[in-house]
């Protein structure tokens, strides 16, 4: 091995370490939150999430749009949204400003080190998720959305009529026969 080829191969091997790569990687894969989503700083209901962080906090956070299908989730790994290029040019407004307020509140929790996929509880009654659709639900209620609208954003195809019925009844919404 000439001595540029170790050099080179040293110099890679202290970049896996520190998992440079990866974080390059999703760098160059990611756009800032602002560029896709204008103004959030100042509603209110991110305010109420963030406190006084709220702008810092939505000017470091990292967007990337996935081809694969779905809505919205925040990464696991280190929290930045994944979003459905899909849903973010067909899917309806409300709910996706519904959804990027849901996932706010779970972005906030990843950065207090709280575990977003507990598996010891179902989807509608994990902690995690019920503060993040209460926020959501009193967003669409500052809106003006009814009962019936906000029962039928709330409802998802992973959802059963049972698992719907429960979410609706934890955050008092009111969705009469279809749940
Ligand atoms: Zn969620």
């Amino acid at each position: 091995m000439d001595p540029r080829e170790r050099v080179f191969t040293t110099i890679m091997r202290i970049l896996r370490g520190l998992s440079v790569d990866r974080l390059l990687q999703i760098l160059s894969s990611t756009k800032p939150f602002i560029e896709y989503f204008k103004g959030f700083e100042k509603a209110g209901a991110v305010k109420q999430i963030f406190g006084e962080r709220t702008e810092s906090v939505l000017q470091s956070l990292r967007v990337e749009l996935t081809p694969l299908g779905g809505y919205m989730r925040v990464s696991g790994a280190d929290g930045h949204l994944i979003v459905s290029s899909r849903y973010l040019n067909n899917g309806d407004r409300i709910d996706i400003y519904l959804d990027v307020i849901h996932e706010l509140v779970h972005v906030s929790q990843f950065m207090n080190g709280k575990e977003l996929f507990d598996v010891h509880y179902g989807y509608t009654e994990r902690p995690t998720e019920v503060e993040a659709y209460r926020h959501a639900v009193e967003e669409a209620r500052r809106l003006g959305l009814s009962d019936q609208r906000i029962c039928q954003y709330l409802k998802t195809e992973w959802m059963s009529v049972n698992d719907l019925r429960r979410l609706a009844k934890i955050l008092n919404v009111d969705c009469g026969q279809t749940a």
